[in-house]
């Protein structure tokens, strides 16, 4: 009894977080990754959730697979480094901070955790840009470590999203702001926000 009980829940929890990454136009292939779904239930799911009203738009070929993304602009690398470090704090990643490492299996409480930390970034941050699939890019792309790092900011130790092969110190766009004297590039939140993420996630 206890067992299907279980079995009952789990099976909840990743149809819950199927319609959650569905909402967000998530791929299939990225769902079932994170779920553990299969593809025929995936689009029943699909199909129920557009006959309850849901609005989405499902998008055919690959996901996004460019980390550069995440480097192109002062704002997008700001934007990337709250996403992360909310994901640190809500445990999505295991290991010391410097080498996160995502856990063997992929399951649907990393979901959970992927589903905080990004309802997290899209409240905090104005007018968000990041995407849900862009930010499953950003989970693996810091996973992987070879294009993107976890670092910090060499003036405030504010953490920070960088280049991996980046031979210069890193500054957050304040501190650079700072050592410029220009006014730099807008801030996707307010600064006593921002500074509050990035400190607890130290
Ligand atoms: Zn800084």
């Amino acid at each position: 009894m206890r067992i299907s009980d279980d079995r009952y829940s789990r099976d909840r929890l990743r149809i819950d977080a199927a319609m959650w990454f569905l909402q967000h136009e998530a791929r299939t292939r990225t769902i079932r990754q994170w779920t553990g779904l299969t593809d025929d239930r995936i689009r029943k799911l699909y199909h129920s959730y557009l006959r309850g009203g849901g609005r989405t738009t499902r998008h055919r070929g690959k996901s996004p697979r460019q980390a550069a993304f995440f480097m192109r602009t002062a704002r997008m690398r700001d934007e990337a480094s709250a996403l992360a470090s909310l994901c640190c704090l809500v445990g999505l990643f295991d290991g010391p901070r410097r080498q996160p490492e995502l856990r063997p299996t992929a399951g649907v409480d990393r979901a959970a955790s992927l589903r905080q930390a990004y309802e997290g970034y899209r409240a905090t941050v104005h007018a968000p840009s990041i995407g849900l699939e862009h930010a499953v890019l950003l989970v693996h792309a810091l996973t992987r470590g070879n294009e993107l790092r976890l670092g910090d900011c060499r003036d405030c130790g504010a953490l920070l999203v960088v280049d991996a092969l980046a031979l210069r110190p890193a500054l957050c766009s304040l501190c650079a702001t700072d050592r410029t004297g220009t006014s730099g590039p807008p801030r996707p939140s307010s600064p006593g926000t921002w500074g509050s993420v990035s400190a607890a996630a130290s």
